[in-house]
């Protein structure tokens, strides 16, 4: 089976004044997790890896307190401080780590060429990407107001914060259905707020919220504000909005978990890289290697089922050491 399709590579996205080329033969884009390990690998490998860190310099994890299941911090560490330790060990072993963000990339040719800040470009020999994926919220002010004080995009990171207490998840699809379920092992109940009056999530999952005393199936409900003293106590909601039925309801909740969906950074590469119908890259079941030779995805920019940390980071191993081996196998065609 061919998992990969032809793909154009005519289009020249970028910028044909640039005058400042610099050449590497490994180049990084991203600095969460799976960029940094990447680069630890890499540097140790003596590929000289090029980090560029993108706007969120340390990735998702610098936007959360406690990480609670990262091996190897028995007494948990912040996000922040963990992606500064990833750093450090990156840095220990000479990747040249550094403030920027990929605007545009030609992979249509030898080298693979990456636009920085638009005026730069990056000729690498091998580039992995690791620029993750943005969970999509809602929308509502209280969102931002209650970030980290009882609202997560994360139950697998955040859940266990919950135990025993009432928490909503939003959402319909697998990962709503996924998240309420893996809730509900912990939290004494779980509403599942869907907006309309069906699951998008597949039959199997369906069941299994169904099936799941503590889950509480919300239907037709939309979200209009959280409120709370000093951290969510509860939602607002609206039920059959725009209908002659319609409802305002109140819902006493500590913790507000969204799962309506992620967007993979993967724009600036779509016209060469094939992905997903979300814009997850595509990689080579078991590795990195993306449909470009000399191109590699890791973290959660290619990964839609696990997004966590620890996967993220053993992906951009798997990258590093994939891109020593493409290099070492060209060093023996040439
Ligand atoms: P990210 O961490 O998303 O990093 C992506 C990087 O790419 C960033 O540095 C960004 O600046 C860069 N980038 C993006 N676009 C560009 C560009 N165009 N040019 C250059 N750079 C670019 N996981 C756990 O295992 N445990 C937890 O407790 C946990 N808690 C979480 C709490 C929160 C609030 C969130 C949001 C996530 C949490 N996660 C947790 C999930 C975890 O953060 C992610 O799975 C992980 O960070 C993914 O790593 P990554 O390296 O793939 O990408
Ligand atoms: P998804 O399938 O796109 O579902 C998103 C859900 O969020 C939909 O139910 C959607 O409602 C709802 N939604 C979107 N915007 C909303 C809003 N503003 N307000 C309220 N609800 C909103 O996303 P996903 O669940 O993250 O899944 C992504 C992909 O990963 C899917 O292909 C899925 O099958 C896969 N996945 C698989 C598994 C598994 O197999 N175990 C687990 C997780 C994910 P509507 O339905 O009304 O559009």
């Amino acid at each position: 089976m061919e998992l990969f399709k032809p793909v154009d590579l005519s289009k020249d996205v970028q910028k044909a004044d640039i005058k400042d080329i610099e050449r590497v033969k490994c180049l990084i884009v991203g600095s969460g997790p799976a960029g940094y390990t990447a680069a630890i690998y890499a540097s140790r490998a003596n590929l000289k890896p090029v980090l560029y860190t993108g706007l969120q310099m340390g990735g998702q994890l610098t936007t959360t307190t406690e990480v609670d299941n990262y091996p190897g911090y028995p007494d948990g560490v912040t996000g922040p401080e963990m992606m500064e330790d990833l750093k450090k060990q990156a840095e220990r072993f000479g990747a040249d780590i550094r403030f920027g963000i990929a605007t545009a990339a030609d992979f249509s040719g030898k080298p693979h060429k990456v636009t920085i800040d638009d005026n730069k470009i990056i000729e690498a020999d091998t580039v992995i990407i690791a620029t993750g994926a943005t969970a999509k919220y809602l929308g509502l002010e209280s969102e931002t107001k209650y970030a980290g004080m009882g609202v997560s995009a994360c139950a697998t990171c955040d859940g266990f914060f919950y135990r025993g207490k009432d928490v909503a998840v939003v959402g319909g699809g697998d990962t709503a259905a996924e998240e309420a379920t893996y809730l509900a092992g912990l939290c004494h109940k779980v509403y599942l707020i869907v907006r309309r009056d069906a699951l998008r999530a597949s039959k199997a999952m369906q069941e299994r919220v169904m099936n799941t005393k503590n889950i509480e199936v919300l239907w037709e409900h939309q979200t209009i504000e959280l409120f709370g003293e000093n951290g969510v106590e509860g939602a607002t909601l609206v039920k059959k909005k725009g209908t002659p039925g319609e409802e305002v309801v109140k819902i006493k909740i500590d913790g507000f978990f969204l799962a309506i969906g992620h967007t993979p950074n993967s724009e600036i590469f779509k016209n060469y890289l094939e992905t997903d119908s979300v814009g997850y890259i595509k990689t080579m079941p078991g590795t990195s290697r993306t449909n470009i030779p000399g191109v590699f995805a890791a973290g959660d920019v290619q990964d839609p089922h696990y997004r966590q940390a620890i996967t993220a980071a053993g992906s951009g191993c798997i990258a590093a050491i994939d891109a020593e081996r493409y290099l070492a196998d060209m060093k023996q065609v040439l």
